[in-house]
């Protein structure tokens, strides 16, 4: 077997057995990366992985992380490896630090072996909305990866590294899990440091793992988790992230989400996560329906929010605090000139929505009934979990579509996050894995919990995995 078929797990024991080193893993990994035939990534860092890859086999005693390559989705600052978020502003910038959770997961002994390809500041459902390129789905180079943390999602789905981090605000790391057929988890919100995470909307912006099992998001998510000084925001961690072993659901009580079963989910979809809601009965699951009546309010809610927040937060891009200024008489112009140029169409049309949204006159119109409704949604979370451990539901209505589908019509790309952004707006853990194929695509299921029952959730997603076996390598990977 290739050293890149090894699942990250699989590369720790052997490393720990002493049948590789993490040089060999690095280099095999990054000629994975060189060629590169999904576009994943914007940068890469070789020279750097190769010598932390020399120092860490030269340690007396291997790290928890052993070694093990890693690519970042580029919303996260790297130091001195250009980060630029996927936007033209950002051309170039190298972070003089590092993401607390990079920093991390690098002390663990994780190799960072570069920067992932995304839509630009996070914004988007298919990674289209990059200014560099865009970044093919490994099961179909016709087809979008998803968004917005696509290029993490395909590289790990292409095997070019086992696992990789993403940023989830609706749904940026469980969609595009969902359409490339691999695991993706946004943890409880507040549970992994945003310092270093460039801001989209941050009430909702998580950082999270990618992996091709649940055992190995489990392993990124133990060293991530936890209180740093540095994020105000972030929360001391109850216990710990173990790693998942359940091989049944005995006992477990699942909702299914009747909102999120209905129309516009794709027939194929609806069967595979049906399917899978028989796999888990057969485990000893209860599965009965659940209603979230205001579920489907989630996506008005969250682009009302989410622009919002982001209006504010990207403030800060007007070529002097950050960005390449181009140049004008007065400062007022240059403002303009550079927000105009440098931003692409989709990142503008967000600030103006949130401009617009929070303006005084139709804040409460606007702003004040968004947050009433996201309330509101909180609230039918929390009644819902008094019956139920779990609610399951298809991560994406559909599988992934063909590149340039949806550019032209910003509420179809939207759409692609109604099953996502609920439990984004209800700051819940949630979990998407592949359940299935529907005409030779991956479709995800969503498991999400309540608030740090990530332990659960995993040990959940685990047992399903084990009984559905989906076979993670895309056509083109097999041989
Ligand atoms: N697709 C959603 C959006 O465009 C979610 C993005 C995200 O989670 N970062 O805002």
């Amino acid at each position: 077997m290739a050293l890149r078929d090894l699942t990250a797990a699989q590369q720790l024991a052997a490393l720990a057995a002493g049948e590789t080193t993490s040089l060999e893993l690095v280099d095999a990994h990054l000629a994975a990366v060189d060629a590169d035939p999904v576009q994943a990534f914007l940068a890469v860092d070789a020279d750097g992985a190769r010598a932390r890859a020399r120092e860490i086999d030269a340690l007396p005693e291997r790290p928890p992380l052993g070694g093990v390559p890693i690519a970042i989705k580029d919303a996260l600052s790297t130091r001195d490896i250009v980060t630029t978020s996927g936007s033209r502003m950002l051309e170039g910038f190298r972070p003089v630090y590092t993401a607390t959770c990079v920093d991390r997961l690098e002390a663990a002994g994780a190799i960072v072996l570069g920067k992932t390809n995304m839509d630009e500041f996070a914004m988007g459902s298919s990674t289209e909305n990059s200014a560099y390129q865009n970044t093919l789905n490994p099961w179909d180079h016709e087809r979008v990866p998803g968004g917005s943390s696509g290029g993490s999602a395909a590289s790990v789905a292409e095997r070019q590294v086992p696992w990789s981090l993403g940023s989830d605000t609706g749904g940026s790391i469980r969609q595009p899990a969902s359409l490339c057929g691999i695991v993706g988890m946004k943890p409880t919100y507040g549970a992994i440091s945003r310092y270093g995470l460039i801001a989209f909307a941050s009430s909702l912006d998580q950082v999270g793992p990618f992996a091709r099992t649940v055992e190995d998001a489990a392993l990124l998510l133990r060293h991530m988790v936890g209180r740093d000084p540095m994020d105000s925001t972030s929360l001391d961690w109850p216990g710990e992230i173990t790693v998942p072993t359940a091989t049944d659901l005995a006992g477990v009580r699942v909702g299914v989400v009747d909102e999120l079963m209905g129309e516009g989910v794709e027939p194929g979809v609806r069967a595979a996560v049906e399917a899978s809601l028989g796999v888990m009965e057969d485990l000893g699951a209860t599965v009965v329906p659940v209603s979230l009546p205001s579920a489907l309010s989630g996506l008005a809610t969250y682009y009302v929010i989410a622009p919002a927040e982001c209006s504010s937060n990207l403030a800060r891009f007007d070529g002097i605090r950050y960005g390449h200024p181009i140049p004008a008489d007065n400062l007022l112009d240059q403002y303009e000139l550079t927000r105009g140029e440098l931003f692409g169409p989709e990142v503008k049309r967000r600030i103006m929505l949130g401009t617009f949204a929070l303006a005084s006159g139709y804040y409460d119109q606007y702003y004040g009934r968004a947050q009433r409704l996201r309330t509101l949604i909180v609230r039918e979370f929390a009644e819902a979990f008094s019956g139920v451990d779990l609610l399951a539901s298809p991560t994406s209505p559909t599988v992934a579509f063909p590149l340039g589908d949806r550019t032209a019509d910003p509420y179809a790309m939207y759409m692609a996050d109604v099953c996502t952004i609920p439990v984004s707006l209800a700051g819940l853990p949630a979990i998407s894995l592949p359940c299935g194929l529907a005409d030779g695509l991956p479709v995800g299921l969503q498991l999400a919990g309540p608030a740090f029952s990530e332990n659960r959730l995993l040990d959940a997603a685990h047992a399903v995995e084990g009984a559905l076996a989906f076979d993670t390598r895309p056509p083109g990977l097999m041989t």
